[in-house]
């Protein structure tokens, strides 16, 4: 096993040279360990390192790593969510960062009111991604605000994006800006039920970037757990 406790850190020290480059507090910024293909064994890990936010991208996982843990860990839904499956995570997620349609939201919204919750969401961008067809076009989101902000059993709490994997991280730094700066417009729009307290940005090749330009909540994974192997599984 890699040593998770050195990498965890090693992540924590470059966020506070990230925020301190920029007059931020290393407080404002949470991390999110992304534990997607790992084991439990390897959560236990993390968790004793005291990073209890978990990243988990299949409702499949997520059921599973929470049969063995439950609320030990803060569980985080990072991936593309089909509205068939939204009832299975409903009861044990704190976030789901990947709201990307009208008709997940409205989901969302029916299961949590089934549970007499109300989910906290994020809406997932899509800035400058190719690799990926999920997110909302940044031309999309005052009306997708507008309506998701009507149902009762969701809360907006801020935005989401995947940046493309670039060898220079510099590359993503316009990407978490122009993110920043819908955050911003938004705010000023004071939409009732609807805060931008929440920037989920940057992963291991550029959350240091991500954080200067305003991150509040960095998705690491193989920077903590290592490489992930997918042929394994
Ligand atoms: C896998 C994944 C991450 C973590 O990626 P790393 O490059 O391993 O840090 C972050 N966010 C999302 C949405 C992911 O799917």
């Amino acid at each position: 096993m890699k040593n998770i406790s050195e990498n965890i850190n090693d992540v924590i020290n470059n966020i506070e040279i990230a925020a301190n480059k920029v007059g931020r507090d290393k407080d404002e910024i949470t991390l999110i360990a992304v534990s997607k293909t790992k084991p439990i064994e390897y959560i236990e890990e993390a968790l004793k390192c005291n990073i209890i936010n978990m990243g988990e991208n299949k409702v499949q996982e997520i059921r599973q790593k929470y049969e063995a843990l439950g609320n030990d860990a803060v569980w985080h839904m990072i991936g593309h969510l089909q509205t068939n499956k939204v009832k299975y995570i409903i009861d044990k997620v704190s976030l789901i960062h990947s709201v990307d349609s009208l008709k997940l939201a409205e989901k969302i919204n029916s299961e949590a009111s089934k549970h007499d919750i109300t989910m906290d969401i994020l809406i997932q961008l899509n800035v400058a991604n190719e690799e990926t067809k999920f997110g909302l076009m940044t031309e999309e989101l005052i009306d997708f605000i507008i309506n998701v902000s009507r149902l009762s059993n969701v809360r907006i709490k801020g935005l989401m994006t995947i940046a493309p994997y670039v060898v220079n991280s510099e590359e993503n730094r316009y990407i978490f800006r122009q993110i920043r700066q819908l955050a911003v417009d938004i705010k000023r729009k004071n939409i009732d039920n609807v805060s931008m307290d929440i920037l989920s940005m940057g992963m291991t090749n550029d959350y240091m970037v991500a954080i200067e330009e305003g991150s509040t909540m960095v998705r690491v994974g193989t920077g903590i757990f290592g490489k992930r192997d997918y042929n394994k599984r």
